[in-house]
């Protein structure tokens, strides 16, 4: 055997995230500790990560970049390692001082953990960014030029010192592109996708200025935010200031045992995270439809990866799943006590409403986003299979409807724009929409 194949390695790992959450990578060097002079901050590494991770948070991509750099160092059949970490955080929570609070965390901790324990002897030390530079490198390339990180991943070597690239004032690195009209985010991509199958759709449309794209980045620089309203106690409306795309809005249950928040927004921000954990945070999300999904991914993973429920006989829809996607099957789900999600199908075959039994001070109340949707006359609901193309829904579909809803009771109905709740007697004015809606067609 060659003497010369290092068995110790000192590791220095970091994560990145542009935005918390964003554009995320993890990044490591792993040296001989037997080698030159290792603990010099520049040693020359056997063995780098440079991994991009998609949306994530900065507390995920470091853990993540501790991991892979310990995958790295068991493949290479390593006896011992010494992590040096910028992330004390993390560095005190693998040596057991700091508890790991955060649920989605938890399982990486394990992780970690457990390489650790399979390497055998190990210690784990922070130090300052500046003696993380190379890791921290090797993040940032995967971020701007995934190819490159792949070919330093193969060749072991460090980042190239980005010559020029501070000139360039194009930004550089796969974006996670949001569809203008229908405001839906698709997974990390260098160019924005070529067509947005949810706008192709008969159902919606394609903007009058053809397919367009925008970023998170962008409209955070164009000055978008989220405004919130308290509907009654217990339900917060969430939605954006300028109007993106379908400019709905997202409702925020509060109960006892946690929050769920119906349907999405595109836009996210820190001050939108600060301010929904204010209100107790989302332990999961629920989305109608593919209208609907918006940046579903990247809420989820602001809130440590929490479910997104979505009903498996819409999941051809589904364009940038997350860790969070749950494809729920069959009639009803209860999501938490007293919320239920209700499959109705009709605007599309796995169309849901949401039950909330302790609504309108214990009398009840659905939320619906389109799947019923409050009309002008605000006593009044009415369904379609298209609300831009005004395309009616089949009478068979109206009727599956109404039946799906009727073993609940419900005073009040919250559907999908500011405003348009249906106040008292929701349950009656279901029954009576349908019959009146039947009678027309
Ligand atoms: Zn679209
Ligand atoms: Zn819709």
């Amino acid at each position: 055997m060659d003497k010369r194949i290092a068995r110790r390695f000192l590791i220095r790992a970091d994560g990145a995230a542009r935005g918390n959450p964003g554009p995320a990578a993890a990044g490591a060097v792993l040296i001989d500790l037997d080698g030159p002079s290792p603990s010099n901050p520049d040693a020359l590494p056997v063995a780098v990560i440079a991994r991009p991770l998609g949306i994530r948070t900065n507390n995920f991509a470091e853990w993540t970049a501790v991991i892979l750099a310990l995958e790295r160092a068991v493949a290479l059949g390593a006896s011992e390692v010494q992590l040096v970490l910028d992330s004390k955080l993390v560095v005190e929570q693998l040596m057991g001082r700091w508890r790991v609070k955060e649920p989605s965390l938890a399982p990486l901790h394990a992780r970690a953990r457990s390489l650790l324990s399979a390497i055998g002897t190990w210690s784990a030390r922070h130090e300052g960014r500046a003696s993380n530079t190379a890791a921290d490198a090797l993040a940032n390339l995967a971020l701007d030029d995934p190819s490159a990180a792949q070919a330093a991943e193969a060749a072991g070597t460090p980042a190239p010192t980005p010559v020029g690239r501070a000139a360039d004032p194009r930004p550089v690195g796969p974006e996670a592109w949001i569809c203008l009209t229908c405001g839906v985010q698709y997974p990390l991509s260098d160019e924005p996708p070529v067509e947005c199958p949810i706008c192709l759709d008969e159902r919606q449309y394609v903007g009058w200025d053809g397919q367009r794209w925008t970023t998170m980045t962008a409209l955070r620089e164009t000055g978008h935010r989220n405004v919130f309203t308290d509907e009654e106690p217990g339900l917060t409306s969430i939605a954006t200031e300028p109007v993106i795309a379908i400019g709905q809005r997202a409702l925020l249950v509060a109960t006892p045992r946690g929050n769920v928040l119906w349907d999405c927004l595109t836009y996210i921000d820190d001050d939108t995270v600060q301010r929904v954990r204010a209100l107790g945070g989302i332990t999961a999300i629920a989305i109608s439809h593919p209208h609907f999904y918006d940046s579903m991914t990247t809420w989820s993973a602001a809130f440590g990866d929490c479910p997104v429920y979505i009903h498996s006989a819409d999941r051809e829809w589904v364009q940038y799943p997350g860790p969070g996607l749950r494809l729920w099957d069959g009639a009803t789900i209860e999501v938490l006590p007293g919320l239920t999600l209700i499959n109705t199908g009709g605007h599309f075959p796995g169309s849901a409403v949401l039950h909330w039994a302790d609504g309108a001070q214990g009398r009840g109340a659905l939320l619906t986003g389109d799947s019923i949707t409050v009309v002008s006359d605000r006593r009044w609901v009415s369904f379609m299979y298209s609300y831009p193309n005004l395309i009616p829904l089949a009478d068979a579909e109206v009727r599956a409807i109404v039946e799906a809803v009727r073993p609940y009771a419900y005073e009040r109905i919250y559907s999908l724009f500011d405003g348009r709740v249906t106040v008292t007697d929701g349950r009656r004015a279901v029954e009576r929409s349908a019959e009146r809606y039947l009678a027309h067609r």
